[in-house]
C-alpha cells in the first residue's frame, strides 16, 4: 500500500486525491485540513451569492467519502504536528495549502482601521472562523482596489438589496451589517488601464442588472479596443441614465499611493498616470491584489509560493494548487494541474512499509488532538443545512467550537 498526505482539502487537494485513487489502484490517501470542515475557498472564498459555483463541493464530498481516502478536519499541520513528524509516515506529503495572506500595497496608512485585504473581508462574509468583521461602520464610500473578479465579488456583495442576497449562505449576522451600511458610491480602481482587467465578462456584467446600483465609467473616452470586459465596460457608459441610490465607479489608471487619515480612513490618494494626485472618500477600502501562501513549518515560501520542478518540492514532498503556482485561474486549473502533480507522484512513488493514517492517528491520540473526520464533518454539513431559513440556503457556523460541538462526540476522538 502506498500512503499519501494531503495537507490542505481546498480544490487543489481534492482534485489531487481524485486523481489519485484512479491512477494509483492501492493508495490510501489521508486529507488533513486545519479547520474542522473541508473545500477551502468554495466554502470561504467563492462568493456566497454564486451557489452554483459552490456546487462543485459535491464532487469533492464524494471523494472524500472514498474508502480509500479518510479526512482528518481540525488537524493544522505546524500547530498539531510538525512536517517532519508526517513526512516518515508517508510515501508522499503533498502541501495543498492555498495562498492565505493577503498581498500588501505596502503604502502608507495600509494597518489603519478600515482598510482590509480581500482575503480577510472575503472570509469575514463567508462565516471563516478566523474572520473578523471589519473595524467600521456607517460605510458611505468604499474603494475597492484591483481589477479581477474578487474586486467584482466584493463590489457585489456590498452593492446588492437584501432581497437579491436571498438564496445566498450569507448569516444573518452578516447580512445585517451590509444592510446596516448607508452606502452610496462604491469606486472599484485599477492601476493599469481598461484594457487590462481581468474580470470575468459574465460577472462584470452582473453589476450592471443590480436593483439598487448602476455601474458608472470616470472616463469612458478611455475605452477603446476589443475583448469581452471591454464591451461591457463601454455599454456600461452608454447605457441610459438610471436614478439609483447607489453608484459603482469605475476608475482605471490610478496606483494607490496612501490610505488617509491619521487614525480612522476618510480617503484613498492615487496617483494617475500624469501625475496628478487623486483622493477617492472612503470609510472602507478593500485591497483585492492577489495572495501569498504561508510557511508550511520549515518549508518557507519565495515570492508567495513553495518553489518546485513540475510539483515536487524535494523528495517525498510534493504541492498542488495556489501553493505551488500563486492565486491564479479557476477552479478547473486546479483540477487539470493536480492530475499533472498527481502522474507525478504514481511514477516516482513506491511503497516503503510506512505506517500512514495509522501513524497519525497514534500522534494525534497520543497528543489529544481531537479530529473530525468524514461522518463527523457530514455532521457539521447536516446541521448547518438543518439551520437554513426561507432566506438562507445554509446557516454556516462561524466557529470552530460550533464544529466541533455539531460533530457527534463519538467522531471528534481524542485522548
Ligand atoms: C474571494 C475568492 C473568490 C473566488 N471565486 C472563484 C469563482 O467564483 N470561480 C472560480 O473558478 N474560482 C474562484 N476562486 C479561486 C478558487 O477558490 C481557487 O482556485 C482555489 O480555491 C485554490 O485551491 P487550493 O486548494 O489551492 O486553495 P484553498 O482553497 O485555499 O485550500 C487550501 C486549504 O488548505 C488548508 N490549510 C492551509 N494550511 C494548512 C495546514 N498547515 N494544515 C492543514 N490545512 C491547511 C486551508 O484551511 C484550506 O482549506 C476564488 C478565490 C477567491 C479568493
Amino acid at each position: 500500500m502506498i500512503h499519501i498526505a494531503i495537507i490542505g482539502s481546498g480544490p487543489a487537494g481534492c482534485y489531487l486525491a481524485e486523481h489519485l485513487l484512479r491512477l494509483i489502484p492501492d493508495a490510501a490517501i489521508d486529507v488533513l485540513e486545519r479547520l474542522p470542515v473541508p473545500f477551502g475557498l468554495i466554502r470561504y472564498g467563492v462568493a456566497p451569492d454564486h451557489q452554483s459555483t459552490k456546487a462543485v463541493s459535491r464532487l469533492f464530498d464524494r471523494v472524500l467519502s472514498r474508502d480509500r481516502v479518510s479526512f482528518f478536519g481540525n488537524v493544522e499541520v505546524g500547530r498539531d504536528l510538525r512536517l517532519d513528524e508526517l513526512m516518515p509516515l508517508y510515501d508522499a506529503v503533498v502541501l495543498a495549502t492555498g495562498a492565505p495572506l493577503d498581498r500588501r500595497l505596502e503604502i502608507p496608512g495600509e494597518d489603519m482601521p478600515g482598510v482590509i485585504g480581500s482575503g480577510a473581508f472575503v472570509g469575514w462574509y463567508n462565516s471563516h472562523p478566523d474572520g473578523r468583521a471589519p473595524a467600521v461602520d456607517e460605510v458611505r464610500s468604499a474603494v475597492i482596489i484591483g481589477n479581477g473578479n474578487v474586486a467584482i465579488d466584493v463590489a457585489r456583495i456590498l452593492a446588492k438589496h437584501p432581497d437579491e442576497l436571498a438564496g445566498s449562505d450569507l448569516s444573518p449576522e452578516i447580512v445585517s451589517w451590509f444592510n446596516a451600511q448607508p452606502i452610496e458610491s462604491i469606486h472599484i480602481v485599477g492601476r493599469r488601464g481598461a484594457g487590462d482587467t481581468k474580470f470575468n465578462d459574465r460577472e462584470l456584467a452582473e453589476l450592471g442588472t443590480l436593483r439598487r446600483a448602476r455601474p458608472v465609467i470616470s472616463d469612458p473616452a478611455n475605452l477603446a479596443g476589443d475583448g469581452a470586459a471591454l464591451t461591457t465596460l463601454r455599454g456600461f457608459a452608454e447605457a441610459a441614465l438610471r436614478q439609483t441610490p447607489l453608484t459603482i465607479n469605475f476608475h482605471f489608471n490610478l496606483t494607490p499611493t496612501a490610505f488617509v487619515d491619521e487614525d480612522n480612513l476618510r480617503a484613498v490618494q492615487f496617483r494617475s498616470t500624469t501625475g496628478q494626485t487623486t483622493e477617492l472618500p472612503a470609510q472602507l477600502a478593500v485591497t483585492c491584489i492577489g495572495y501569498e501562501t504561508r510557511a508550511c513549518c520549515t518549508v518557507e515560501p519565495a515570492n508567495g509560493l513553495f518553489a518546485n520542478q513540475d510539483g515536487k518540492v524535494n523528495d517525498g514532498l510534493y504541492v498542488v494548487g495556489w501553493a505551488k503556482r500563486g492565486p491564479s485561474g479557476t477552479i478547473p486549473t486546479n483540477r487539470v494541474e493536480a492530475q499533472q502533480v498527481a502522474q507525478k507522484i504514481a511514477q516516482e512513488v513506491t511503497a516503503a512499509g510506512r505506517p500512514g493514517g495509522q501513524g497519525l492517528r497514534h500522534i494525534l491520540q497520543e497528543r489529544q488532538v481531537g479530529w473530525v473526520d468524514y461522518e463527523g464533518w457530514r455532521r457539521v454539513d447536516a446541521a448547518e443545512l438543518a439551520r437554513a431559513s426561507a432566506d438562507h440556503c445554509r446557516q454556516k457556523f462561524s466557529t470552530t467550537a460550533e464544529m466541533l460541538d455539531a460533530a457527534p462526540a463519538g467522531q471528534l476522538r481524542s485522548g
